[in-house]
């Protein structure tokens, strides 16, 4: 069992030489987590194959996902991707820093075990002070998929990765909480028309206004699981954002939602079961069961995405049995936060 350092910075104003600590540990091919505007990533020098290996192991992830290349410098792309296509400089251009990740033709300087074999690299230049200061300090891309054990919410706050990695990394960046709250939006720009792999904290919406044409891949949307050979983006295809209780999704019109939850919870507690329901503030009154929680106003989507992986944390902190989650509407953010649920939920969606 590793010795994991919490070394506590100023989101805003990091001090560099407690970066500078960070940083070190990434250049002797350690593993340090890190606050980025999404979501707590875990780093490792993505050149070094021995560390990128270690971080698999670190988080239990299966070796086929890769993690995304994180730079400080856009100018990076050029090094790490073959080609970049003239969409990707326009979303670059528009988009970097902050929550867009883009799927190149991988040149030949990124080790195999970095995209998991794939012919394909993932990049993305976050918008956060801490992590372009560890990036710059650490003088090499940074693989960084999020820093949770695989398959958990994504963590938004340092406990949140202490929770699931004490132990077994070297330290954590303790910059407080990550704004966005889910992670990058995926694009594929290795592909014409460039498609959207995974919704993330930049909407599609966005996405069209400055390019045009994006395809949705099926997985986006898909309310069942979609078989393995669909599944362009690796993550795509593993079990992800589950809790130890059981998720069930009840989408619709909100008056038939919250019957519907309502309904349930009933039978659930019936049976003896501790039951938790995940609301908003429109509808949280509706409601009485165990445990019943707020994700924030259905006019803000924004809010909500901030809330989802802490909440659905908490509730699991709570001991639920089951969880039973509102549907929103798939605009917006909405699309990142109804994509994470539907998987949380392991497909077991209701329609009200
Ligand atoms: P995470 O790092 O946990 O946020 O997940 C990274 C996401 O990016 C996963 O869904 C990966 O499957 C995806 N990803 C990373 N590299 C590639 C790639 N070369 N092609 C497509 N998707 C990728
Ligand atoms: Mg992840």
């Amino acid at each position: 069992m590793k010795q994991t350092i919490v070394l506590k910075v100023d989101a805003e104003n990091p001090d560099p030489e407690t970066v500078k600590t960070a940083a070190e540990i990434i250049q002797r091919g350690g593993l340090v987590a890190f606050p980025t505007e999404t979501v707590y990533g875990l780093g490792a020098d993505a050149l070094n194959a021995v560390a990128v290996a270690a971080l698999f192991e670190a988080k239990n992830r299966p070796l086929d996902n890769p993690p995304i290349l994180h730079v400080a410098d856009a100018r990076e792309v050029y090094t790490l991707a073959k080609e970049v296509p003239r969409q990707a400089e326009l979303l670059m251009q528009r988009f970097w820093p902050g929550p867009l990740t883009l799927v190149f033709k991988c040149s030949n300087v990124v080790p195999e075990v970095t995209v998991a074999g794939l012919d394909t690299v993932a990049v993305r230049m976050p918008k956060h002070k801490v992590a372009l200061t560890l990036i710059k300090q650490s003088k090499c891309p940074i693989a960084a998929p999020s820093a949770n054990l695989s398959g958990k919410p994504s963590p938004t706050t340092a406990q949140h990765v202490y929770e699931d990695l004490n132990g077994r990394i070297d330290a954590i960046l303790d910059g407080g909480n990550a704004c966005i709250g889910v992670e990058s939006t995926v694009v594929d720009v290795s592909v014409d028309p460039p498609m959207l792999l995974r919704p993330g904290g930049t909407t599609f919406e966005a996405l069209k206004q400055v390019i045009g044409t994006v395809k949705l891949h099926p997985f986006v949307q898909a309310e069942q699981e979609l078989s393995v050979e669909k599944a362009r983006s690796p993550g795509m295809k593993h079990k992800h954002y589950a809790p130890k209780a059981e998720v069930v999704l009840v989408e619709g019109a909100v008056p038939a939602v919250t019957s519907k939850i309502q309904e349930l919870a009933q039978s659930y507690m019936l049976k003896g079961l501790k039951v938790g329901i995940l609301a908003t503030d429109e509808t949280q009154t509706c409601y009485s069961a165990d445990v019943v929680k707020s994700l924030g106003s259905r006019f803000n989507l924004a809010i909500v995405a901030q809330n989802l992986f802490r909440l659905l944390r908490e509730e699991d902190a709570e001991n639920v049995a089951v969880i039973l989650a509102e549907g929103v509407p798939l605009e917006g953010m909405g699309l990142a936060v109804m994509n994470r649920l539907r998987k949380a939920s392991g497909y077991r969606i209701i329609k009200a």
